[in-house]
């Protein structure tokens, strides 16, 4: 279903006004006279955006918003109020209400435009999964779910800030938890506060150049994540502040308790965004990293074999493909048990990983087998790195617990390929594998490196042993 906005005013002239001033805006535009026949359209084609008018006869505003926010179907419809006239306390009780956003109906048509974009830029997709519902994101600011919120700072971002400013800012932090503090746009972008939550960028006059700030803010890896609030007046042909990275905008005549209102929302939309972000880093890590012992996974080292066989044929050097497979580790579990046989691999795993460069890879490619990859080595060097890695391990003896100690050891089949050698990774790894095969049956802890590849590709002569 298209993105699309409904206008709610039983007025006439104002619901056409407003639909002229989103004319040009790609969304259609549903007009509703009524509460009534609004919430009708809402049920039949879902606006992503609905405007509704303060002085609207019917359910009070804060019941509206409750009513959509309660339905997974509205839930995360965005509800902006218009006020008919420049109202500070109206505009303060239509967000406590729960509106998401209140505009003032004879404000400039750019501006609205540029609001409605950015709520449509941040709906979630039209067509898409529904995205999980968070305890309290789709809440304007009526009913924010009380949880323990760090304080909120808020980088206040101006060349010549100006006493009523600091007024103003006095006001917003009392009994509210932000604490503001100041900075010059240089500072701003270039060093980024990155423990800011919001940044408050004002623009005092035309072409102040605050809105390169901000655009260098938005780019800046220091200034990505955290929120932006454009303060401005001015009337600007160019793009508008929420169309270049800005999160929200107000005009400088706003008051103290609507700033503090929308900077505690702003942050609690980082916080949120934050927390998703870490949820899927946490899915990644425990998609591609084996549990056990914090290496990559086979699903890890199966995307890994495809880059690099991809990028084979542009190594400046050799590339090697080693696996490594603990000797008699059967017999290790059954002398100490398999929990303890557990420590092993791990703490094992571990002497492996820091052995090798920081572009080598390695990955628990079976129970008790590891596959290491060296790129851009020269042979001599991947069998000092395999001796290096036998020699760890089995000098390295692994406390259990009640101070017994474990001597493993393991053996290592290594294949290295040359640029000209054309083989796959999939070939190298047949090679090792028989390599490994050899240095088992050649009595263990050993290196045994795999006969080098014919001109056509294919390995010739025996396994070369190298203990
Ligand atoms: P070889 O020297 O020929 O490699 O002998 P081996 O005993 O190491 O080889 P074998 O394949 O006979 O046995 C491998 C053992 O590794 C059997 C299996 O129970 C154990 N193993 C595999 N995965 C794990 C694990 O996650 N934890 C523990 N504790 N043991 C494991
Ligand atoms: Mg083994
Ligand atoms: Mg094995």
């Amino acid at each position: 279903m298209p993105r699309s906005v409904l206008i709610i005013d039983a007025m006439s002239n104002r619901r056409i006004h407003l639909r002229a001033q989103l004319d040009t805006s790609a969304y259609p535009v549903d007009l509703a006279e009524t509460q009534a026949e609004g919430l009708a359209i809402i049920r039949r084609d879902s606006p992503d955006v609905v405007i509704i008018a303060d002085d609207l006869p019917g359910l009070r505003l804060r019941q509206f918003c409750k009513l959509l926010r309660n339905k997974t179907q509205t839930q995360f419809t965005t509800v902006v109020v218009a006020v008919q006239t420049e109202n500070q306390s109206a505009r303060v009780s239509a967000l406590v209400d729960g509106a998401h956003d209140v505009i003032d109906v004879n404000a400039d048509a750019s501006d609205l435009k540029a609001r409605v974009r950015s709520f449509m830029r941040s709906a979630p997709p039209s067509n898409g999964a529904p995205r999980q519902a968070r305890s309290h994101e789709a809440v304007g600011l009526a009913e924010a779910i009380p949880e323990f919120a760090p304080k909120t700072i808020a980088s206040f971002v101006a060349h010549d800030p100006g006493d009523n400013f600091h007024e103003l800012l006095r006001c917003a932090s009392r009994d509210t938890g932000i604490e503001f503090r100041l900075t010059s746009p240089l500072v701003a972008r270039r060093e980024p506060d990155a423990e800011c939550d919001v940044f408050i960028l004002l623009e005092d006059q035309p072409n102040d150049s605050i809105r390169d700030t901000l655009v260098a803010l938005r780019n800046h890896p220091d200034g990505r994540d955290s929120r932006i609030l454009f303060v401005t007046d001015c009337i600007s042909q160019s793009a508008s502040p929420l169309d270049l990275g800005a999160d929200d905008q107000v005009p400088t005549t706003i008051s103290p308790t609507e700033l503090s209102m929308r900077i505690a929302r702003l942050a609690r939309k980082k916080r949120d965004a934050d927390r998703r972000r870490k949820e899927t880093n946490e899915l990644a890590q425990k998609a591609y990293v084996d549990a056990l012992t914090g290496l990559s996974n086979r699903t890890a080292m199966d995307e890994y074999l495809v880059r690099m066989d991809r990028a084979l044929c542009n190594q400046p050097r050799a590339v090697a493909v080693m696996i490594a497979d603990i000797d008699h580790f059967k017999a290790i579990n059954d002398n100490h048990g398999h929990a303890a046989g557990d420590v092993i691999l791990a703490q094992l795993a571990q002497t492996l990983k820091s052995s090798l460069r920081d572009g080598d890879f390695i990955a628990r490619y079976g129970g008790e087998e590891f596959l290491i990859v060296l790129p851009n080595v020269s042979e001599s060097q991947s069998r000092r790195v395999a001796q290096r890695l036998r020699d760890a391990v089995a000098e390295n003896p692994i406390a259990l617990n009640a101070g017994t100690h474990v001597r493993a050891t393991i053996s290592v089949g290594v294949a290295v390929a040359h640029r000209s050698d054309r083989l796959s990774t999939t070939d190298l790894r047949r090679a090792a594998d028989n390599a490994l095969y050899s240095a088992k049956r050649h009595g263990r802890n050993r290196i045994e490196i795999a006969p080098p590849a014919s001109p056509h590709g294919r390995r010739v002569g025996n396994v070369r042993s190298d203990s």
